[in-house]
């Protein structure tokens, strides 16, 4: 989609540093990272957020779950992480192209917020 930076991010427009990618989902380091390890992962297709899922293939969803567990193996991540999709206002999503937060590398805490 036009001037969607996950969208440019995804093809190169935008430079970003690679951890994954796959026919489906592309993962890449923060902007600016809140843990020691915060990757974002994101469907190649469009979708807004987990709010607007009806032009997003099954395939395309699957692929950013499953690609949690690569991620973690290839960058050594053994105890643990947290996967989070901020959707919407009240949950302050800025970037309006559905992404995963995969937060590692330190103890988080029992609650969320
Ligand atoms: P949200 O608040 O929408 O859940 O998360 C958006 C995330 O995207 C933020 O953590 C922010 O740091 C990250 N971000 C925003 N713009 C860019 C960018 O151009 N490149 C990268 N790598 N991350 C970005
Ligand atoms: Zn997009």
């Amino acid at each position: 989609m036009k001037d969607c930076i996950f969208c440019k991010i995804v093809s190169g427009e935008i430079p970003s540093k690679k951890y994954y990618e796959d026919d489906y989902c592309f993962a890449f380091a923060d902007l600016n990272p809140q843990m020691p390890f915060h990757a974002l992962i994101v469907p190649k297709e469009h979708a807004a957020s987990l709010a607007e899922l009806d032009n997003l293939s099954d395939a395309a969803l699957a692929a950013c779950l499953r690609a949690a567990q690569k991620i973690a193996e290839q960058n050594n991540i053994t105890d643990g992480y947290r996967f989070i999709s901020n959707c919407g206002k009240h949950a302050s999503q800025s970037v309006q192209h559905l992404h995963f937060h995969m937060l590692a590398g330190r103890q988080l805490s029992e609650k969320i917020v």
